[in-house]
Parts: structure tokens; sequence; C-alpha cells
């Protein structure tokens, strides 16, 4: 019985892994981002951030009466949704202790050692409300409280709702990629020398070292990818081993303020907080920029195909 369900997770593990990397290519090639439903709600570090304050504030010591579940059954098969559903049931009765979040991803601790794993991060919304607001249908997972507030989630692209046991943790791909001994951007350990050294030597492309499960900093996604490059000036297929020391600088320095302005201006622009509000950072880079202007150059930007995603670029400024 236990290898049993060990083997089930692990299954869904592998799969999870699989469907992250194929679907950004599908996602991208659908233009899905242009339409403003993937990767522009995309969560990553400040507002996984953002949100995790934002719900431990509002939902430590409350308790769960019911969970509904719905529009589950493609994100089930692709394993973003617990495959069996009676896994919610174990979240009621059960009240929240705290909310933390490292990475992209957000983890809700519930009393008897149960979790719900957020990881919104190619786009979703997780909002809170109060009794006396209505919601919309338009969700995948509702938690309810004793005090009749309530939480819902729903994911825009690809992403994670999980509901696991402590002892079920290690068997989530999100959960072992951002809760690891990683760096997190603003971490005391994350420091310029350590970036460096991270870097030197590595025959492998700056998208590969920055965004992804082997990367050296958590929590940056495609979108932070290619707004940190085009402010330091240097183009995304370069080598992390080609990089000059000034180079590395720049870099280190972009990664630093955006994440910092991020988490100072409640988020990008298109992501929405637990109350509902807007974020006022505005990339200087980022998808659906191709064909407009360069602020600094005047060089028309191109989008190229990196690594299983699309990236735009200043030709005339990242070399
Ligand atoms: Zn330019």
């Amino acid at each position: 019985m236990f290898s049993s369900l060990i083997k089930r997770i692990i299954l869904k593990r592998s799969s999870v892994e699989a469907n992250f990397s194929r679907l950004t290519v599908d996602i991208v090639k659908s233009g899905q981002s242009r339409r403003g439903l993937g990767i522009i709600l995309s969560v990553e570090f400040p507002e996984a951030h953002i949100l995790s304050q934002q719900m431990d504030r509002e939902l430590t010591g409350k308790q769960v009466t019911v969970y509904t579940l719905q529009h589950y059954t493609k994100l089930q098969n692709l394993g973003f949704i617990n495959m069996y559903l009676s896994d919610f049931e174990r979240l009621c009765s059960r009240t929240v202790e705290t909310v933390i979040s490292r990475g992209n991803v957000i983890q809700v601790k519930f009393s008897d050692a149960m979790n719900l794993i957020l990881a919104p991060e190619y786009g979703g919304i997780i909002l809170f409300h109060k009794k006396e607001h209505p919601i919309s249908e338009k969700f995948h997972l509702k938690l309810g409280f004793t005090d009749q507030t309530a939480l819902t989630v729903t994911l825009t692209g690809m992403g994670i709702i999980h509901a696991l046991a402590d002892s079920e943790l290690s068997h989530s791909y999100v959960y072992q990629r951002d809760f690891s001994q990683t760096a997190s951007p603003m971490d005391e350990n994350f420091t310029l020398d350590s970036f460096s050294k991270a870097l030197l030597g590595k025959n492998v492309n700056l998208k590969t070292m920055l965004v992804g499960k082997d990367a050296v900093v958590t929590g940056l996604g495609n979108s932070t990818f290619q707004d940190v490059t085009y402010r330091a000036g240097i183009h995304p297929k370069r080598k992390a081993s080609e990089l000059t020391e000034a180079q590395r600088r720049k870099l280190y320095d972009a990664i630093r303020l955006v994440i910092e302005q991020r988490l100072q201006l409640g988020g990008k622009i298109q992501f929405i907080d637990f109350y509902g509000r807007r974020g006022g950072y505005e990339p200087a880079m980022g998808s659906g920029m191709a064909g407009k202007i360069c602020k600094v150059c005047g060089a028309e930007v191109v989008k190229l195909n990196l690594s299983g995603g699309q990236c735009c670029i200043c030709p005339g400024c990242q070399k």
C-alpha cells in the first residue's frame, strides 16, 4: 500500500517535470502569452513573496471547512493537480499555521503536517475573499474557512496546486527545486562573488544558469531573464563562461535591481495580488515587445527561440 503510494507520487513528479519543459514550448508557440493568458501573469520570486506575506497575514489561524475543485481534468492529467481529488479532504478541519515562499513556490502549512503547495509560475491568480464578497465561478480550487472567508486559486498557464503531507514533499518537483540549498535572489549569501564563481567556467548558456532546476539562483523565470539580460546589455545566447568580470557584475546588479523594484512596487504590472490589486513594475524587456523600438538605441526588438522558450532582445544593446 505504502510503496504503491510512493510509486504513484514519483510517477506524478516525473510527468510534471516533463510537462513543465514540454508545455513551455507549447504555450509560447500558441501565442498565449500575447493574448494575456499564460506567461504574462507569471508568478516568479517577487510575486510569490508578496502573495505569501499577504496570505500569511490573512490566513494564519483560520480553519478549513470545505474545499471545491472544478475545471480540473486537464490539469490533473498533466500532474498539475493531485491525481486523487480526495487528497484535498486532508485539508479540511486543518488550521493554517503559516504561509511561506521560496523561489516561485508558495507553501501553506497546515496543522497535522499537511500542506498546500501553490506554484502558478506560468500564470495564475490567488485571491482572498471576505464573506460579503461574491466569488466568481472562475477558479480551480476554493478553500472555505470557518469565518466564511475563502481563498481561490486559478491557474491561467502551467502551475501546481498540490495538497501534500509533509512526508510527500520530497516527491514534489517544484518544492524540491525551490526549497533547496540554491541561493534566493535576496539572500545574504547571494553575493556578486558567489554569483561570479558559480558562472565561471560553465560552458552552458545563460538561460540554463539563471532559470529552471539547474539555475544558480532560485525564482527567476523567462520574464525576469529577458528583463535582466537586456538591462545588463548581454545577449541571452552567450555562454556563462564567456562573460567578462564587468558583464557578470552588470548581470548581478540587474537581477538585484529588478527583484528589489518588483518587491517595492507590488510585482509586475500584470500581476494580481491576494487582494486583487495590480502590481506597478513595468519590465524593460519582455514577451510581446517584438517589433517595438528600443528606447536606449532605437533598434527594433526581435524575438529569438531559446532553450524551449522565446525571448525578446534588442540586437543593438545586447551583445
Ligand atoms: Zn537597444
